[in-house]
């Protein structure tokens, strides 16, 4: 299968999943040349075909394809820019991870362990404008070790290893945010320790080899 042709099934997954409704979302994979694969926009994600898909430069220019690149393009070339284990990116508005931006509280806390180990911290990114460069500085204080981010009021960002990684890290997000929204409405939840988090951290540095953000900054 070509890149191409696992970004289209990843774009069909994410529409599938309800994580993205209408024109929502974009996603996109870094190329062997360091050029990046992109959706354009005003396409559902349910529909989109390798046709769909524009090459740009990481300075945002066009090399290949036809139609508008995806608006929060910014977004991408961020993580490509910032980071070199990052070779994909799923941007998405998923029910459960975006009811938790839109409280002001995020996904901070945590409760579940394999989310620690595959997540690691999940930051609030202050609300930003879409499409603006106030979303890629919003994002800039957590970029170097986070694999999951919130948009404030906005949405949801995960990174991957490779478009497949980067998709099932948002499927785990959402499922994520599910049970802890569903465990909120049945009784009081009982956070990790500081110890058994930061035990995690080195298992997730160890075991998938996943950078983890130690700073205490969220
Ligand atoms: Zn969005």
């Amino acid at each position: 299968m070509s890149l191409k042709e696992k970004l289209v099934e990843v774009c069909h997954k994410v529409y599938e999943k309800g994580f993205v409704a209408a024109y929502d979302g974009n996603l996109s994979v870094r190329t062997d040349n360091n050029s990046v694969l992109i959706t354009r926009s005003c396409k559902c994600k349910g529909e989109i075909t390798v046709n769909d898909l524009i090459e740009i430069d990481l300075n945002g220019n066009v090399l290949n394809g036809e139609g508008k690149i995806s608006t929060e393009n910014k977004i991408h070339l961020l993580a490509y820019s910032k980071r070199e284990d990052v070779n994909a990116v799923v941007h998405c508005h998923p029910v459960y991870a975006t009811a938790f931006a839109l409280i002001g509280e995020g996904l901070i806390e945590h409760y579940l362990p394999e989310v620690v180990l595959t997540l690691g911290r999940i930051p609030l990114c202050k609300f930003a404008i879409p499409s603006t460069d106030e979303v890629p500085e919003s994002m800039s204080p957590y970029i170097d070790y986070s694999w999951a981010m919130l948009l404030e009021n906005h949405g949801a960002v995960t990174f991957g290893k490779d478009i497949f990684d980067a998709y099932y890290k948002m499927e785990k997000l959402e499922h994520a945010a599910k049970i802890i929204f569903l465990a909120k409405k049945i009784g009081k939840l009982e956070k990790l320790t500081d110890d058994v988090v930061n035990k995690l951290f080195e298992m997730a540095e160890k075991t998938y080899g996943l950078k983890q953000d130690k700073r205490n900054i969220f």
